[in-house]
């Protein structure tokens, strides 16, 4: 079995993101880049279905400009084999990724696809159920416990109030949820290695698909500023402001 992983490159989640003064896009030069860190879950679950002796080749695929090779390499550092670069510099929506990702798993016969629940910049959610679509694969979404058998996989998905578990027929596509594992720790070693290991680069044109954005955005906005807290002296005064000042939101 061949486990392709999606690895997104988006701003850091420690890095706080603003809107442009016009609105009409979020600054993002110059501010730190890593993995998409649902990304990194879905990266550490194909690594450990290798290592229990289900999957025989493991590959991560990242869309975007040149600077995903950083990502690419993580994951590479990380203990995947091999790694592929879709690189374009147009602006991505999920449609587009996910027919790009659909033409990567044709040609890399995957026979299991791990893609992030959502990709934290976007927080779209969209790519893994399209993609499945597009393949006409059943999906197992924010998964948080995955059981392989020879011929199935059981994903426990994390839904309001619990967990359900699904059987899927291979091939299938799963997108993971915070709980599925905890992402190794890269060793410097392994860092250095994965920088003289190849990375195959393709284009959006030789995998024949069209980019052309179906939505467009319209205004981007920063949360509103939250006014600064006091400190009281006492529980005292606590019980007085909560009596004379609280309100009961509607
Ligand atoms: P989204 O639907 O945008 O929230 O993204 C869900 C998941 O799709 C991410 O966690 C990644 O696994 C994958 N994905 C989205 N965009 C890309 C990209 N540009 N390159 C590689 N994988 C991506």
């Amino acid at each position: 079995m061949k486990i392709l992983v999606a690895v997104k490159r988006v701003v850091d989640y420690s890095i706080r993101v603003r809107a442009r003064r016009d609105g009409a896009g979020v600054d993002t030069d110059n501010l730190k880049k890593s993995m998409n860190p649902f990304d990194e879950i879905a990266v550490e679950e194909a690594l450990r279905l290798q290592e229990a002796g289900y999957a025989k080749e493991t590959a991560v695929v990242s869309i975007g400009d040149p600077g995903c090779h950083e990502t690419l390499r993580t994951a590479l550092a990380m203990g995947i084999d091999q790694a592929l670069h879709v690189e374009t510099t147009a602006a991505l929506e999920p449609l587009g990724v996910a027919k790009l990702l659909h033409a990567v798993v044709v040609v890399e016969q995957a026979d299991l696809v791990i893609l992030g629940k959502q990709a934290i910049d976007d927080d779209a959610n969209q790519t893994g159920q399209m993609l499945a679509a597009l393949l006409g694969w059943g999906q197992g979404t924010f998964a948080c416990k995955l059981e392989l058998t020879e011929h199935s996989l059981q994903v426990t998905r994390e839904i309001d109030g619990g967990t359900e578990t699904l059987e899927l027929e291979m091939p299938a596509v799963v997108t993971t949820d915070l709980r599925l594992n905890t992402p190794r720790y890269v060793k410097l070693p392994n860092i250095v290695k994965a920088k003289k290991k190849p990375v195959r680069v393709l284009t959006p044109e030789d995998l024949k698909v069209d980019l052309a954005p179906r939505t467009r955005v319209l205004q981007f906005n920063d949360p509103p500023v939250r006014k600064s807290g006091i400190l009281l002296e006492s529980a005292g005064d606590l019980v007085r402001k909560l009596r004379s000042e609280a309100k009961v939101l509607p």
